[in-house]
């Protein structure tokens, strides 16, 4: 062998041994670009699958009612609250949103999006079996590509608990404005009546300018315990809250009612123990035993017995009542004597000067303090009403929104 072939053949081999390199080292290349890709894709399908469960959350906790409906009118998706608002069994997906929802009025607006774009702020009403409910529908009709049309998506917003406290408020208006005309209207037409000659009478005189104070009296307390209940509604009333001596709590209003109570002949009787003591602010609380004592004795029986009450309940409450042995409330009444202007017999409250309103304010101040208010009656045996505030050094155990410690701003 020449030297020369020698030298091909070396070249040679050294070709086919780099060739086999460069194929090797493009595998390699290629398998871990694959390798790469998969490990990418595997990735993006983690993130996705994360994001399509986020939105299914998301979909699903939305207060609002959602469904969406495909180009035939049927349901394609439907949240949580949708669910719940039109209590789908079986589920709704694949159904015409008549069969699932069946209603008339909502399949109709599916069918108004064929024609329009949008329905907007829509009122619907249902009556269901132990309440009506409202909602506004706003829906919106889909477009897929080259705009031919996809379905529709429709929200539905419930208005009722909106639409129960603009009715509360209407009922409240409009028994304010009674309350108010009433005592107006006396005031106006004693007035008239001395003006017109009366006033020459000194008789007339002092029986209509009486009647004059004693309704612009009942229009101050009427307006005082207004506002002193707005003052509660929006959190504005400062409480100063420290441990207080309930006895000798209990011993002042009962001093402060005497009058009255020997007016009607009422025994009053202090019961709480001495050592009884809770975290409350002294004026609103005597207010709170003010409200409660003067019902008793107003609504009582005359020649009764008035007693005030307390006992420690477990830890961190303490309990106090007040109890007498009238008439009682009647027990379809019970629920409700709590409510603003509600009066178990209308003339005999105003007789007595009553605004309607002692006993709301009596809960709200009993609340605004962290407690609560209940009461128990028997017909023809009398009532005891309840409220609960917290024990000195128990507060930090409740919830501080509840019960404030120092001031409410
Ligand atoms: P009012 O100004 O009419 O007294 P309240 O809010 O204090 O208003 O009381 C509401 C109604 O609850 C009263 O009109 C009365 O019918 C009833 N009520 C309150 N306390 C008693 C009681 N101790 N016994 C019987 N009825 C009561």
């Amino acid at each position: 062998m020449s030297l020369l072939e020698f030298l091909l053949g070396l070249a040679l081999v050294a070709l086919a041994a780099w060739a086999a390199w460069r194929l090797r080292r493009a595998r390699t290349e290629r398998n871990r670009l694959a390798g790469e890709l998969a490990e990418q894709r595997a990735q993006r399908e983690v993130e996705l699958h994360a994001q399509s469960e986020r939105t299914a959350a998301l979909f699903d906790r939305m207060v609002e009612g959602i469904l969406v409906v495909d180009a035939a009118g049927r349901i394609r998706l439907a949240n949580r609250a949708a669910g719940t608002l039109f209590q789908f069994t079986p589920p709704a997906q694949g159904r015409t949103v008549l069969e699932a929802t069946r209603h008339h009025e909502v399949a109709a607006i599916v069918t108004r999006l064929t024609r329009e774009p949008e329905v907007l702020n829509h009122e619907l009403r249902i009556d269901g079996v132990t309440e009506t409910r409202y909602f506004e529908v706003n829906a919106l009709a889909l477009r897929g590509a080259g705009g031919t049309p996809d379905g529709a998506i429709l929200v539905f917003h419930d208005l009722t608990a909106l639409r129960r406290l603009e009715a509360v408020r209407q009922e409240f208006v409009a028994n304010v404005s009674h309350e108010l005309r009433t005592p107006l209207s006396l005031v106006k037409s004693a007035a008239e009546t001395l003006l017109d000659g009366g006033r020459h009478d000194p008789a007339v005189t002092s029986r209509f300018l009486e009647i004059i104070d004693k309704n612009a009296n009942r229009l101050t307390l009427l307006l005082d315990d207004l506002l002193l209940l707005a003052r509660l509604d929006s959190g504005r009333v400062e409480l100063n809250l420290r441990p207080v001596m309930m006895r000798d709590a209990a011993q002042e209003a009962l001093d402060d009612a005497a009058l009255i109570a020997q007016a009607r002949a009422v025994t009053l009787v202090n019961e709480v123990p001495g050592d009884l003591r809770a975290l409350a602010d002294p004026d609103r609380l005597r207010q709170v035993l003010a409200n409660l004592i003067d019902n008793a004795i107003k609504y009582g029986r005359e020649g009764g017995l008035v007693s005030v009450r307390g006992r420690a309940m477990g830890s961190s409450l303490v309990e106090m009542s007040v109890r007498d042995n009238g008439a009682g409330i009647p027990p379809e009444a019970l629920a409700r004597v709590f409510e603003r202007f509600y009066r178990v017999d209308k003339a005999r409250s105003r007789e007595q000067g009553g605004t309607g309103l002692g006993l709301a304010i009596v809960k709200n101040v009993v609340q605004a303090h962290g407690g609560d208010v209940r009461v128990e009656s028997t017909a023809g045996q009398g009532a005891e009403f309840f409220f609960t505030l917290s024990r000195p050094g128990a507060e930090r155990k409740q919830d501080p929104t509840l019960n404030p410690v120092s001031t409410v701003p």
